[in-house]
Order: structure tokens, then C-alpha cells, then sequence
């Protein structure tokens, strides 16, 4: 019987005998996905939006087109802001966006992208992978039937831009900022006034006085945004997003109904997105400062130290205060602080001394 049906196969030629006894079982395999994907960035916003386009590709071109995803910048399929309940309501596949904004769905997301004098890209990045990070961010994410990776990171952000000298905490009180999330609670808590702005309006406001400051993101972005042409004064550090996480979001249902292959090339593009993101903003942040010195002659600022270390106390303030909302984001807190203390110790004779030894060989005048 088998030896007939051999025979019956070779019939029709050897490179059929090959392809149907070898390729068929992978041929089953081959179905076709058609996802969506809504982001909270603006269309061509570089790495942010650019980098989720770069994502979709790589995925597309690491699984032979198994998987193809339709981007829509914010707006263009469902609001900005509309990202999180999309994907976990299944409307779209997946997403791309900051943890941040979903703070009003669940408090402990927000140690998920940017915690004020928190951990910096690469104690993020060992948090997630390393200790134990994702896995929590899986479990505050799991009620809404949305799987989180991480897939970038700005590196440490620019503490900004403001119309007069900073000198001391008091310089707050009243100073009205653009400034979103947990920073903007300790700013409010040093007595500012926080404005929250789509990105479009921010630099008018600021021209104008509408705002007295405002930050962005880095170097890159902020001299895009020409807000150097608003406000004379430029400080560091962004000790309110020194690391600053960007997600990429997926439907459980949908992640969980490809095969596992396929779930590895996702996890596995998304890895690598977010080193490249990284390194695009460190390579691109690194020369947009050096065209801000030298081509423009910001004045730029370090905030005064005793200044950092008011706000370091309001941030622990505001961040008792929202880990007390609900249990989990108490136990993300407690995780995270731990977590933090521990890699906090070993940057301290590591990275920063390293940065010390070295910081004098730099210029910051151009
Ligand atoms: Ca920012």
C-alpha cells in the first residue's frame, strides 16, 4: 500500500515528491496575518513614529510576510489617546505608545515608562528583562487583555525649556509648565501650574508667555520643535524621565493565536527595536546638542543641586501617594524601589563613577 502510493507519488516527478513529504507540514503553518496597528504618535514623529513603521517591516521581512501590519499614526484610525482601548478591545491588533498615558485605567502602569528619578534606559531595560519588570507589567496589563513589550527608550530627557533662570525651588511656585504625568505632579507639588498641550500648540504658548517652560524630549526633538527660538534657557538633567519606556501593545487573543514562532519573531523584532531606539536617540540627541551650542547658543543650564533635591523628595511624595491607589500599583512600587536601590549601588561604582572620571574631558561650550 505504502510502496503504491509511492509509486502513485513519483509519478508526478521528484521535485513534487520533495515538496509534499518536506514542505507540506510547514505549509500548513503559513497562514497569513493581517493586523492593525494604532500609535499615540504623530504621523513621521522620528523613532517614535518612524520606529513602529521600522517595527512592522522587520516583523514582515522575519516572518516572510506571515505577518503584515498596517500602521496608523495617532489620529489616523483612532485618537492618540485611544490606543490602549483599541487593542484591548480588539478593534486593532496592536499598538504603540508610553505606559503614562494609560494612568487613569490603572495606576500602576505609570512605573511602566518613566518614574521621576527613577531608572535610567539601561536599569529599565535589566529591570524588564533581567529582574523580573516585565513580568509585572504582563500581570497590570492581563485584566485588560493587552500583552506589553517594551520596543524604545528616549535615554534620559532634557529638564527643559524656560523663559528665566532657575535658582532655587522656589522659582516654581506660579511657573507655569508644560509638563505631563508623575514630573508634572512634583512640579505642581513646588507650586507651578501645569499645562497640558498637544504637541502642535506648545511652541506658540511658549513664544507668547502662555507657558513660562515646557519640555519635550531630547535634544533631537526639541530642536525640531524650535524651542530654542522661545525660551533662552535649556536645563538638564530630565530627572522626571531619565529613561523614558515606549510600548509596543498587542490584543492577548490575537498574540496568543499565532504560533509560537511567530510570538518569538514579535518578541524578538520588538527587543530590537528598542536598541535601536535607544541608540538612534543617543546618536541623534548627541549631534542636535552640539548644533544647539554651537548654531543656535542655547544657554544651557544644569539645574542647581540643592533644587534636585527638593524635588527628589516631592517625587517620593507623589509616588507614596499614587502607589497607596490600589494594591498592584503598591506592589509595582515596592518592585521597582527595590529593584532600583539594587542597581542604584552598582551604578554608583560603575556608570557614574565612570561618567565622573570622564567628564571633564568633555565641553558643553562647543
Ligand atoms: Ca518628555
Amino acid at each position: 500500500m505504502k510502496r503504491r502510493e509511492f509509486i502513485k507519488k513519483a509519478g508526478v516527478g521528484a521535485a513534487a515528491v520533495a515538496a509534499s513529504a518536506i514542505a507540506a507540514p510547514s505549509v500548513i503553518a503559513q497562514k497569513t496575518y493581517n493586523w492593525k496597528m494604532v500609535t499615540t504618535w504623530p504621523p513621521n514623529l522620528p523613532v517614535l513614529q518612524t520606529g513602529t513603521e521600522r517595527f512592522a517591516q522587520r516583523v514582515k521581512d522575519a516572518t516572510g510576510g506571515r505577518i503584515n501590519i498596517q500602521v496608523y499614526a495617532g489620529g489616523e484610525l483612532v485618537p492618540p489617546l485611544s490606543t490602549f482601548d483599541a487593542v484591548s478591545d480588539g478593534t486593532v491588533e496592536c499598538g504603540s505608545g508610553a505606559a503614562y498615558y494609560w494612568a487613569g485605567k490603572t495606576p500602576a502602569c505609570q512605573w511602566f515608562s518613566a518614574v521621576p528619578f527613577g531608572l535610567n534606559a539601561q536599569g529599565n531595560n535589566a529591570w524588564f528583562y533581567s529582574g523580573g519588570g516585565l513580568k509585572l507589567w504582563e500581570e497590570v496589563y492581563a485584566p485588560f487583555n493587552v500583552v506589553p513589550r517594551p520596543q524604545g527608550n528616549t535615554g534620559v530627557q532634557m529638564g527643559g525649556w524656560f523663559r528665566k533662570e532657575m535658582n532655587t525651588i522656589g522659582d516654581f511656585n506660579g511657573l507655569k509648565m508644560r509638563i505631563p504625568g508623575l514630573g508634572g505632579k512634583v512640579i505642581a507639588g513646588a507650586g507651578g501650574t501645569v499645562v497640558l498641550l498637544a504637541g502642535g500648540e506648545i511652541f506658540t504658548s511658549l513664544e507668547r508667555g502662555v507657558l513660562d517652560a515646557t519640555e519635550w524630549v531630547g535634544p533631537m526633538h526639541d530642536l525640531r520643535m524650535g524651542f530654542y527660538k522661545a525660551a533662552p534657557y535649556y536645563y538638564y538633567p530630565g530627572w522626571h524621565e531619565p529613561g523614558t519606556t515606549l510600548e509596543v501593545i498587542f490584543n492577548k487573543k490575537a498574540y496568543e493565536s499565532l504560533p509560537k514562532d511567530l510570538q518569538v519573531i514579535l518578541d524578538a523584532v520588538a527587543m530590537e527595536t528598542n536598541l535601536w531606539s535607544l541608540s538612534e536617540f543617543e546618536s541623534g540627541n548627541g549631534a542636535a546638542l552640539q548644533e544647539l551650542i554651537t548654531k543656535h547658543k542655547v544657554n544651557l543650564k544644569q539645574f542647581p543641586a540643592d533644587m534636585m533635591d527638593e524635588l527628589r523628595k516631592l517625587a517620593k511624595e507623589v509616588l507614596e501617594e499614587e502607589a497607596n491607589k490600589d494594591p498592584l500599583a503598591r506592589k509595582v512600587h515596592d518592585a521597582f524601589k527595590k529593584f532600583k536601590a539594587q542597581v542604584g549601588v552598582w551604578g554608583t561604582v560603575s556608570e557614574n563613577a565612570y561618567y565622573n572620571v570622564i567628564a571633564d574631558k568633555f565641553s558643553l561650550k562647543g
